[in-house]
């Protein structure tokens, strides 16, 4: 491989990084990983990193499982592409809905391939919509999702995510969608109790959707637990609540399960880990964990049957990709026979509550909280009140993040939160060395603050 700095110099020339103000990044130089196994990256000097992030919440199975690397070459060998259009298919594609319809709860029988949790979303937006006009109520289009929610960056799923600087950037959301507040009690929840405070936000839905009128409204979109948004874990009032709303006005409910899916919460589903009833779930990172692109909907039988009575005009060219199907075939084969979920819910996650929960004593630390393998820290200038790092959140966060990169841990920021979802295999030992190097952060973070 080259030197890092003459990569750094091509990275910062020609590469426009997502997110990323890239002058900035110019003048800094990307790390550029070269190499990973298990849950542990190389960069191109040789530094080994703890993924603290599993990518992008997605290598729930950890780096370096060459199954699916010989699951790749396999399928690229014996059909590397065809489509699913019309009325041709391919084994992998239709193996991959099978055993998506085997894993999901209820009556989630159906599948419809996308190549990203951005696409699916995409999808899901033209597909209730067409649902409510085959049932004789097109008026019925308006999609209530919630601020701060996060469902990817197409116009679609942008316009759905409740990202204030996303809707800034290029005119967003598209119309006929709209938002009401996140659960989101340790920053928003003032002086009530979480209960009080979940029951009053889920109750925001019934007001949106009695203001609209519910002949007007499709459906309603949300993460069962927020990632993006800063790993904010709802009150266990919230989604009964939402659930009892959903069913009382006949609106569809879509679970955006692209991080919660397959196992991040312990359960198959984040929406079985909070007992809810999609209609419609979508899916992508940890449904390969991240080894090869795709992302989907899992739909009801009502929804499924109703939509295909007619021609659905929506499609993607790598719609169910043989190789990616094949690869996340192998993927969920190696979740199922190594009961790597079971061991999350048994196991790993309740040590990583334990362990990740022991940082709530820092001095710059409000709450440290997790949901099976996702965590999230609020940083707070005074932990009594819960205040919060109001204008310069972003600031914060950012430091602590470099903080953390320097230690050889990725640990994300998210205004004043910092969130860890580490692949679904980490070891115990390896979730204390986690803690430590978060520790020794926040210690960095707060002399940083003190300076
Ligand atoms: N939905 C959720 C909940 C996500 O977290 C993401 C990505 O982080 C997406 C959708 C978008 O998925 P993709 O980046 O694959 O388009």
């Amino acid at each position: 491989t080259p030197p890092t700095a003459e990569l750094q110099a091509l990275d910062a020339a020609h590469h426009m990084h997502p997110f990323t103000a890239n002058t900035a990044l110019g003048k800094k130089g990307a790390r550029i990983i070269t190499h990973a196994e298990g849950v542990r990256l190389t960069d191109s000097d040789g530094a080994e990193l703890i993924d603290g992030m599993a990518g992008l919440w997605c290598v729930n199975i950890g780096y370096g499982r060459h199954e699916l690397a010989e699951a790749a070459a396999r399928q690229m060998r014996e059909l590397p592409y065809y489509n699913t259009f019309f009325q041709t298919t391919h084994v992998p594609a239709l193996q991959l809905a099978a055993k998506l319809a085997e894993l999901a709860p209820g009556d989630l029988n159906h599948v419809f391939f996308a190549g990203s949790g951005s696409e699916a979303n995409d999808t899901n937006i033209r597909m209730v919509r067409q649902y409510w006009a085959l049932k004789g109520q097109p008026e019925r289009r308006t999609i209530i999702a919630r601020h701060n929610g996060y469902h990817g960056s197409t116009m679609g799923g942008g316009s759905l995510g409740g990202m204030a600087g996303m809707h800034a950037q290029g005119g967003l959301p598209i119309p006929g969608i709209v938002h009401i507040d996140q659960p989101y009690w340790y920053g928003e929840g003032g002086d009530m109790t979480p209960a009080d405070f979940g029951l009053a936000r889920a109750r925001q839905l019934e007001e949106k959707i009695i203001e609209l009128g519910a002949e007007n409204v499709a459906a309603f979109i949300a993460e069962p637990v927020q990632g993006a948004g800063g790993v904010i874990i709802p009150p266990e009032t919230y989604w009964p609540e939402i659930q009892r709303i959903v069913d009382k006005y006949g609106i569809l409910l879509i679970a955006d399960e692209v991080i919660t899916g397959f196992g991040r919460t312990g359960y198959w589903f984040g929406s079985q880990s909070y007992g809810i009833r999609p209609h419609i779930m979508t899916i992508a990172k940890g449904l390969s964990s991240g080894y090869q692109p795709i992302g989907g909907s899992i739909i009801c039988d009502e929804v499924a049957q109703t939509i295909g009575q007619d021609e659905f005009n929506h499609g993607y060219t790598y719609s169910g990709h043989p190789v990616a199907a094949a690869v996340a075939l192998e993927n969920l084969r190696i979740l199922q026979e190594e009961d790597i979920i079971d061991r999350v819910r048994t196991h790993t996650a309740p040590h990583l509550a334990q362990a990740w929960g022991s940082l709530a004593d820092h001095p710059l630390v409000g709450e440290a909280v997790s949901r099976g393998m996702m965590a999230s820290l609020a940083l707070t200038p005074d932990k009594a009140s819960r205040a919060r790092f109001a204008a310069d959140a972003g600031t914060v966060g950012y430091i602590c993040r470099e903080y953390s990169f320097g230690n050889n841990l990725v640990m994300r920021h998210v205004g004043d939160r910092m969130i860890i979802a580490p692949p679904l295999v980490i070891s115990a030992a390896d979730i204390d060395e986690l803690v430590i190097r978060a520790r020794k952060t926040l210690d960095q973070t707060l002399d940083h603050l003190h300076r």
